[in-house]
C-alpha cells in the first residue's frame, strides 16, 4: 500500500482523487489551506483508515518536507485557480502559484519521489489552433491583463518542472486540465457550469457572458482521476507535458440550454456584455479543444462519460445542497 500526498487535497480535484485512491486501498495524505478548497469536501473522509489530513498552507516548509519525505507519490495540485479569483487577487494568485510548485518540486527532488504537476489549458493563451497539442506555441495576451498573468504562472511551473527534469531527473509529470467539473465544483471563482445549475435550480436568469457562441470541452473529474493516477505511474510520462479533458464540444448557450432542459427550470437565459461580467481589459478565448492523442497513446485514455452524465451529477449533488441553504436561511428569518 503507497502513500499518496495530495497538496490541495480539499479542493475539488483533489477530493474526487482522494476518494479514488482510497477506494484503491491506498494512504491518502492531504494538505489544505482551505483557502479555496473546503472541509466540506474531505469531511466523508475524516476518521477513514490510510486517510490524513494537515489543514495547513504547503509554504509551511518543514511540514511539506516532511510530508513529501514520506509519501510515495506527491500530486500537486493547491493553487489559486478560477478566473474570477485570479482577477481579483492577482498579486496573491500570481506568488502563490509559482512558490508553491517550487517547494513541491525541491522537495520531490530531494527525496526522488514522482511528483505530478496540475498545470491548466489556460497555458495554450488565445491560440486559435483547433485542437491544442502540447508542443504548440502559446499565444499571450498584454501583461495588463491579470488572465494571461495566471497563465504565466502556471506556465511558470511547467518550465521549472521541466528545469528540475533535465538537471535532476525528478521522475516528473505534468498534466493540462481542460474544464474539469462535476460534483463539489464550485461557482465561487467564476465556474460556468456551477452558475448555470445553481441559477436555474434557483430560478434565476442564466447569465451568458457575449453571445454564448464561445465552446469549451468539459471532461467529468471521475474521468480525469484515474487518468492522473495512471500517469504518475507511468514511468514514460517522465519529463512531459500532457493534456487531459475531453474533446467534445458545446457551446456555452448550447450549454445554458441543455441545463434548463435537464433541470425543467422556467429560468430565463440572459446574455451580459463581457465588461459587465468582468473588469475592463478581460479576454476571453471563443474555442479550446484539446489534442489527446499523446495521452491515449501513453495511457489509453477516452473520456467515458457524457455532458449529459456531468449534469446528472451535478445537479444531484446541487439539489439537496441548495435546499439546506434555502432551509437555514428560513430560520434564520
Ligand atoms: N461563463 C458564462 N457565465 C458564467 C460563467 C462563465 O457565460 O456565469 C463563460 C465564460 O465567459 C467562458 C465559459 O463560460 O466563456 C467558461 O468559463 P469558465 O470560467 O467555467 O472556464 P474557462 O473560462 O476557464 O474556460
Amino acid at each position: 500500500m503507497a502513500t499518496h500526498l495530495i497538496t490541495g487535497g480539499a479542493g475539488f480535484i483533489g477530493s474526487h482523487l482522494a476518494d479514488c485512491l482510497l477506494g484503491r486501498g491506498e494512504k491518502v495524505v492531504v494538505i489544505d489551506n482551505l483557502s479555496t478548497g473546503s472541509y466540506r469536501n474531505i469531511q466523508h473522509l475524516e476518521g477513514r483508515d490510510g486517510f490524513q489530513c494537515y489543514v495547513e498552507d504547503i509554504r509551511h516548509e518543514s511540514l511539506l518536507n516532511e510530508l513529501v519525505r514520506h509519501a510515495d507519490r506527491v500530486y500537486h495540485l493547491a493553487a489559486s485557480v478560477g478566473v474570477r479569483l485570479i482577477i481579483e487577487k492577482p498579486t496573491a494568485s500570481l506568488i502563490n502559484n509559482i512558490v508553491s510548485t517550487e517547494r513541491v518540486l525541491s522537495c520531490a527532488s530531494r527525496y526522488r519521489k514522482p511528483v505530478l504537476i496540475t498545470s491548466t489549458s489556460e497555458v495554450y493563451g488565445k491560440s486559435k489552433q483547433a485542437a491544442f497539442c502540447e508542443d504548440d506555441d502559446r499565444i499571450m495576451g498584454a501583461t495588463h491583463k491579470a488572465r494571461w498573468g495566471y497563465a504565466n504562472s502556471k506556465a511558470t511551473d511547467e518550465f521549472l518542472a521541466m528545469a528540475y527534469f533535465q538537471e535532476t531527473r525528478l521522475p516528473v509529470v505534468v498534466v493540462r486540465l481542460f474544464n474539469t467539473v462535476g460534483p463539489r465544483q464550485t461557482g465561487r471563482y467564476g465556474m460556468v457550469i456551477p452558475n448555470f445549475v445553481c441559477q436555474a435550480l434557483r430560478g434565476l436568469p442564466l447569465l451568458v457572458h457575449g453571445d454564448g457562441s464561445q465552446t469549451r470541452c468539459f471532461c467529468h473529474v471521475k474521468d480525469v482521476v484515474p487518468a492522473m493516477i495512471d500517469m504518475i505511474e507511468h514511468p514514460q510520462a517522465y519529463g512531459r507535458v500532457f493534456n487531459l479533458g475531453s474533446d467534445r464540444e458545446v457551446s456555452i448557450k448550447g450549454l445554458a440550454e441543455q441545463i434548463l432542459g435537464k433541470t425543467g427550470s422556467q429560468s430565463p437565459i440572459r446574455f451580459i456584455p463581457y465588461h459587465e461580467a468582468y473588469p475592463t481589459g478581460f479576454e476571453d478565448m471563443q474555442r479550446r479543444i484539446p489534442s489527446l492523442e499523446r495521452v491515449a497513446s501513453l495511457i489509453g485514455f477516452r473520456p467515458v462519460r457524457t455532458l449529459d452524465d456531468i449534469l446528472t451529477d451535478v445537479i444531484a449533488e446541487m439539489t439537496p445542497r441548495l435546499e439546506e441553504e434555502r432551509g437555514l436561511a428560513e430560520q434564520a428569518s
